[in-house]
């Protein structure tokens, strides 16, 4: 699907022009000529990205920007004419992604764009999957990897890695492992806990050479590197 960009720019011959290119680049294009046609679009969370402009008629694009932030994180490239310091660090720190100085060559407006979106795109795909190191888990897609290899685990390997891994460093008992991976009604071996570490030492410690899996003595296990 095509990523939506909104441009709020009140110069039209400026807002036209960037809108061709744009869409010429496949984007979807919607454009705002105020203040606080933007800010209403910005809050409708529509967007992949915003070009505000900072000199605009009703509400200036800083201040679209401030009141936007308390309801959207949508990534925002300031498009600025008064080539002050004051301008781009106002807007960084309220939140912009970027700022670009009118005039500006289209080219470096599109590199800046796409810099933007897969910085973003980064972003929540780290946030969704867990990492230690080299060691990759991502939830969504129930896949563990190990330096880029497919580590092949079973679903009960999975969630003991998994809770080993939300806290990495912290040392977890037994106990707390058994409950949160196998129940509170869990009636079967009491020393599962070792039994599945130790499968999955196999399948990371031993397989890549490595230290994660550490046992406390009397107490449970840490995962740590090192
Ligand atoms: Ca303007």
């Amino acid at each position: 699907m095509a990523e939506r960009i909104l441009i709020v720019e009140d110069e039209e011959r400026i807002a036209r022009f960037v809108e061709l290119e744009l869409r010429h680049e496949g984007y979807e294009v919607d454009k705002a000529a105020d203040g606080r046609t933007g800010l209403e679009r910005m809050e409708s969370g529509e967007y992949d990205l915003v070009l505000l402009d900072i000199m605009l008629p009703g509400l200036n694009g800083l201040e679209v920007l401030r009141r936007a932030r308390r309801t959207v994180d949508t990534p925002v490239i300031m498009l600025t004419a008064r080539d002050t310091v004051m301008d781009k660090v106002t807007g960084l720190d309220m939140g912009a992604e970027d700022y670009i100085t009118k005039p500006f060559e289209i080219e470096e407006l599109l590199a800046r764009i796409r810099v933007c979106l897969r910085k973003v795109e980064r972003r929540t795909a780290r946030a969704k999957a867990l990492e230690v190191g080299d060691l990759v888990l991502d939830p969504d897609r129930h896949t563990v990897s190990y330096d880029g290899h497919p580590v092949e685990l079973t679903h009960r390997e999975f969630d003991l890695l998994k809770i080993l891994m939300e806290n990495e460093g912290i040392v977890m008992a037994r106990s707390t492992l058994m409950e949160r991976v196998w129940g509170y009604d869990y009636m079967g071996e009491t020393n599962i806990v070792d039994v599945y570490v130790r499968y999955l030492r196999g399948k990371l410690d031993d397989a890549y050479g490595v230290k994660l899996l550490h046992t406390v003595r009397g107490v449970g296990y840490v995962l740590r590197i090192g």
